[in-house]
């Protein structure tokens, strides 16, 4: 780091700047974590400068033995970790994984059945602005108006009607456990491929704590660094059958060159995920974010779905009179971090919403339990109701006042 601030101050202080700010706030984004330093010891390393087009020992590069042995470790690890035939941990994100699985088993104007992105899906999943949506005819599914969770029922309906090449299951604002049987049922029903995206919530089934899509899914896809604690990326795991179609749909059909130093990093991270630390963290994770859930419910801020199996709650902010924009504002401003979003049948616009979603990833990385849940309830409560989007505002001063006090006992990367 000395180097750096002497070579280019300016991006130095930015890096100090933005660990600042993550130690600053709660940080309740549900899709972020706090990776080890191991592990952004290997993103940051000389791995970074190999060229490694192809597989391990199938290389269009010399000097690849080192990498090689990176990247053997990385997917056995993967394997092991998941229980899984086949890993390819190539791909450069989430989305470059899932344009993988396209690629691997559909061709352009092939329909997909996906879950809505207002109802919780992701833009990789058939949105229009997306490749896939683009490219695809995706046809969506959503979730039923009273239990607020997936439809199965219109899920079995639409397969019939459209008989998509593929079923996806998965998004980004999903609360519940998704019933992979049904789906794999549904699948089979019309002879689709089931492919489940579980970038979300893949680290609490590598921490066994909840059930997992591999023996059910022809393919998984997930990124490594939500739940799962590992460097930014992406990975996928498949059947034998399909282990072929894969890799060549990584490469050379979507990506070039693989980025070895976060292929290391993954592999440091899958092992940090078969100890039993790691387990209880995952248990800890959801302990927390159903009392996140529960806490804000009681203070009027309703779950969608009544709770959350998993490490997210996306609440209602109709019954407070707030929209999404405005909560999220507010609470920035009292240095809790989280992010406005759409809720089933929301009557705002995207950009403005009636909900938000709460995660509990990098509290419970930061030694967080279920009693700060409920005290960051009350501040989540406090902030929304009694404050208005300004830093200054005397409540939202407060707030922070409690923030800074609650994070000194459990601080982000606390110094060794
Ligand atoms: N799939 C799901 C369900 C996601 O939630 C995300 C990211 O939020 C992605 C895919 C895309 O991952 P990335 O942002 O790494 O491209």
């Amino acid at each position: 780091f000395a180097q750096l601030l002497e070579q280019d101050p300016e991006i130095a202080g930015i890096l100090v700047s933005e660990l600042d700010r993550q130690r600053a706030g709660i940080q309740l984004i549900a899709s972020e974590n706090q990776t080890s330093p191991a592990v952004m010891t290997a993103m940051g390393s000389t791995l970074s400068n190999k060229y490694a087009e192809g597989y391990p020992g199938r290389r269009y590069y010399g000097g690849c033995a080192e990498v090689d042995k990176a990247e053997i470790l990385a997917v056995d690890r993967a394997k092991a970790l998941f229980g899984a035939d086949h890993a390819n941990v190539q791909p450069h994100s989430g989305a470059s994984a899932n344009m993988a699985v396209y690629g691997a088993f559909a061709k352009p104007g092939d329909t997909v059945l996906a879950m809505s992105l207002d109802h919780g899906g992701h833009l990789t999943h058939g949105f229009k602005v997306s490749f896939s949506g683009k490219w695809f005819n995706a046809v969506h599914y959503g979730v039923d108006k009273q239990t607020e969770d997936i439809d199965y029922d219109q899920v079995e309906a639409l397969a019939k009607e459209h008989r998509p090449k593929i079923l996806l299951a998965g998004g980004s604002a999903i609360p519940r456990l998704i019933d992979f049987e049904r789906m794999r049922a549904i699948a089979d029903e019309v002879g689709a491929i089931f492919w489940v995206d579980a970038a979300h919530f893949i680290g609490l089934v590598a921490g066994q704590a909840i059930p997992s899509p591999v023996p059910h899914a022809d393919v998984v896809s997930f990124t490594t660094h939500k739940v799962l604690r590992g460097p930014r990326g992406g990975a996928i795991v498949c059947k034998e059958e399909h282990a072929a179609k894969i890799d060549r749909a990584v490469f050379p059909m979507m990506q070039g060159g693989p980025l070895m130093n976060n292929v290391a990093a993954k592999a440091v991270n899958f092992a940090e995920c078969a100890t039993p630390a790691y387990q209880d963290y995952a248990k800890a994770v959801i302990a927390n974010a159903q009392a996140l859930a529960g806490g804000l419910g009681e203070r009027g801020i309703r779950p969608i779905t009544g709770g959350t199996d998993t490490h997210l709650s996306l609440h209602d902010l109709q019954g407070v009179g707030v929209t999404g924009i405005d909560a999220e504002t507010r609470c920035d401003a009292a240095g809790i971090v989280l992010n406005k979003n759409a809720i089933p049948f929301d009557p705002e616009k995207p950009n403005v919403a009636s909900g938000i979603r709460v995660g509990s990833p990098s509290v419970t990385t930061q030694g967080m339990g279920t009693e700060q849940m409920d005290q960051i309830a009350d501040l989540i409560h406090r902030a929304v109701t009694t404050t208005d989007g300004d830093p200054e505002h005397e409540g939202a001063r407060a707030i922070r006042a409690e923030v800074t006090e609650l994070l000194a006992s459990f601080p982000a990367y606390p110094a060794p």
